[in-house]
């Protein structure tokens, strides 16, 4: 029997983002913050972008946010994308600062989703790692 495709996953030995995709497994969506000048940075990466020279210490976001834009997928070729269409890929601005690209998922219909939703973390784990997607707040 054949191994059903699996979304793309991130390299674990990587070393500026490793540490965030091993909180992953956690359910910890991780980002920088700088110690010098306040800076909230993501992607991880070694040096502030706002001082350059600050040392940066992480941070775990309290997993809400809002949509910040978004698209409809509608046709993929990718073997386990194509299995999924149609799906929502979005901009989410987490709460805390960081704008990540994501899927939104627990929606009736794409159509569902709109700039501003509220958002908050929805983990689809995997063997090593946990992929961070969002599902609408619901309050
Ligand atoms: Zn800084």
């Amino acid at each position: 029997m054949s191994k059903l495709p699996t979304r793309p996953l991130p390299n674990l030995s990587e070393p500026d983002t490793a540490a965030f995709w091993r909180a992953t497994a956690e359910h910890e969506f991780r980002f920088q913050q700088c110690e010098n000048c306040g800076t909230v940075v993501w992607h991880p990466r070694r040096h502030c972008t706002g001082c350059v020279d600050g040392s940066l210490v992480w941070q775990v976001s309290a997993g809400q946010g809002a949509i910040y834009s978004f698209s409809i997928v509608r046709q993929s070729y990718h073997p386990f994308f194509r299995n999924q269409v149609p799906y929502v890929v979005a901009l989410v601005d987490l709460d805390e600062g960081p704008r990540f690209l994501t899927n939104v998922v627990g929606i009736d219909t794409p159509e569902a989703v709109h700039i501003g939703q509220r958002v908050m973390l929805a983990w689809e784990d995997h063997d090593d790692v946990s992929m961070p997607l969002v599902r609408p707040l619901t309050e």
